[in-house]
């Protein structure tokens, strides 16, 4: 029988955390989202359906156990519901504030409420006050093994993939070493995400912890420059690839070529002023923190990244800010929650509209800096609006003196990265196995952005959880065959 505490989505509406004001939220880089406070969070939690079969459940990457946690949360037993949170999900606060919950535990397919008309259960809200009271009250602790075993796993990449999965094998014992070419370790969670959706102390504390059950963790490495993947084998017990996908795709059309143009991720990455950082484009990242500031801003592209562009822009104090996307507005890629906070905020979007070709005087400044990249002269773009809905098809061109491509990005390629033996599909990204994400060659194994193509926080977190397990077995199933061989 469903507790009383629950089911009271009739009396109870469905409320989100508050948001900053606008005019507020655009003087700063700080999240937009406020957090519920213990009562918000209990009653926000009461509305849970307690379905039989929980869809929210299903549709969650992770599987969390979504129902058992919010009955927990409405009861007040909120250190037993953090318990349970962190039990699938390495970084339950985070997810909470930046899974686009809309296309997953909260999507109309995988909440019964939404589809019943009373509006989704909060499930994310509720998750990041999990985890954030957690950190509060102390409850949050290292997972440091009971007993220690003596293999030893290289890691190559520290976002949320490698990050996981690093966490999951030091819990099982193993001697864990963590590489990557930024300072710190985080991935686009710390270079990428920018600040009003995700605060870098949020991340800062998650990857302090895996570091402080310890796991070791060697900043300034690239594999494919400082080291290749065998030279890698030949220390390491098991080697797993959780690079990401970073290569920017290129704007295939008449005049991008010459014209000063930047990827949207490297954008993102020198406006957060992070010393040293490694640009994906091969630009040098500068002091970036006011790129956009009185310039006449065109996006191209609709999805997530475009938005964090749009609205890092907005933030920089940018004259005009446009988005020019080639499909209509329920047809893009991406979070509609995303694109309602962006059209708040004061972007202009130009939807259908596909750009035919640019016409600038500045020369290509992909071996520049980021300044030249985009301090050239003006540009002039040649648009085609398709017909829709109430409107007929007509040639338009807008000028912008700052462009932004942010159409995508994907895997390097193995030989890039010193691996290449490695076996990839027809989009760039590494062949697995899916229940162990182990890779053609025996012993390496991938996971994340680099075995999947550009996707979401929670799905690397599940894949570096899967390869965990997958290098645990193959460690495992090792040892017992040497030891049999030992004894023949
Ligand atoms: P990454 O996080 O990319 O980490 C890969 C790591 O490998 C990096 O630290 C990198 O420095 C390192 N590396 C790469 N090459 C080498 C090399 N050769 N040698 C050594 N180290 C190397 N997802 C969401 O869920 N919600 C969001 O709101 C969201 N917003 C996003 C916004 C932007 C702008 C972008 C670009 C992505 C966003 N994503 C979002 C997607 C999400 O960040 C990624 O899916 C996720 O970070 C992938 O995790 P990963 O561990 O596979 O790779
Ligand atoms: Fe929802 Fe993401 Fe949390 Fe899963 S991890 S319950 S999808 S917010």
């Amino acid at each position: 029988m469903p507790s009383r505490s629950m089911q009271r989505y009739v009396e109870i509406a469905r409320e989100p955390p508050a948001e900053r004001e606008v005019h507020e939220r655009l003087k700063d880089f700080q999240e937009i989202a406020a957090r519920f406070t213990e009562a918000e969070a209990q009653r926000q939690a009461s509305r849970c359906e307690q379905c039989g079969v929980p869809y929210c459940h299903h549709f969650c990457p992770l599987h969390n156990n979504i129902p058992d946690w919010l009955k927990l949360t409405a009861e007040g037993r909120f250190e037993e519901a953090y318990e349970l949170a962190q039990s699938t999900n390495n970084l339950p606060e985070i997810c909470g504030k930046i899974c686009p919950q809309d296309r997953l535990c909260e999507a109309k397919w995988a909440c019964t409420l939404e589809q019943a008309g009373h509006g989704t259960v909060t499930i994310g809200a509720v998750e990041q006050f999990l985890g954030d009271i957690a950190w509060e009250k102390g409850w949050v602790k290292p997972r440091r093994p009971r007993q220690e075993r003596s293999e030893h796993v290289a890691i190559v990449g520290a976002g949320p993939a490698g990050m996981a999965a690093a966490e999951e094998l030091r819990a099982k014992g193993y001697q864990v070493s963590v590489f990557d070419r930024q300072r710190e370790p985080g991935g686009l969670l710390r270079y990428g995400i920018p600040g009003f959706k995700l605060e870098k102390s949020a991340i800062k504390r998650r990857t302090d912890l895996i570091l402080q059950a310890g796991v070791r963790f060697i900043g300034g490495f690239e594999l494919g420059r400082t080291a290749a993947l065998a030279d890698l084998q030949k220390e390491y017990a098991a080697v797993l690839l959780a690079l990401g996908a970073y290569r920017p795709k290129r704007l295939q059309l008449v005049g991008a070529e010459k014209t000063a143009m930047i990827d949207g991720l490297s954008y993102l990455l020198a406006s957060m002023d992070e010393p040293e950082v490694v640009l994906p484009s091969g630009i040098a990242a500068e002091n970036g923190k006011a790129l956009a500031r009185g310039r006449h801003v065109a996006v191209i592209g609709g999805g997530d990244t475009a938005m964090d562009c749009l609205r890092t822009a907005l933030r920089q104090g940018a004259a005009s800010v446009t988005c020019i996307y080639r499909r209509g507005e329920w047809d893009r890629p991406g979070s509609r929650r995303e694109l309602e906070k962006a059209e708040k905020e004061g972007v202009e979007f130009l939807w259908n509209a596909e750009t035919r070709s640019i016409q600038s005087q500045s020369v290509s400044m992909i071996e520049g800096n980021v300044h030249s990249c985009v301090g050239g002269s003006k540009a002039t773009l040649f648009i085609d609006q398709h017909a829709h809905i109430g409107r007929e098809a007509y040639r338009l061109c807008i000028e912008a003196d700052f462009l932004i491509a942010a159409i995508g990005s994907e895997p390097a390629l193995p030989k890039e990265y010193g691996a290449p033996g490695l076996a990839t599909n027809h989009k760039g990204a590494l062949v697995v196995e899916s229940q162990t994400g182990a890779t053609n060659i025996p012993g390496v194994f991938a996971a994340g952005d680099l075995a999947r193509g550009p996707s979401l926080a929670v799905w690397a977190i599940r894949d570096g959880r899967t390869a965990a397990n997958g290098i645990h077995r193959f460690l495992t199933m090792q040892a017992t065959h040497e030891r049999s061989l030992a004894k023949a």
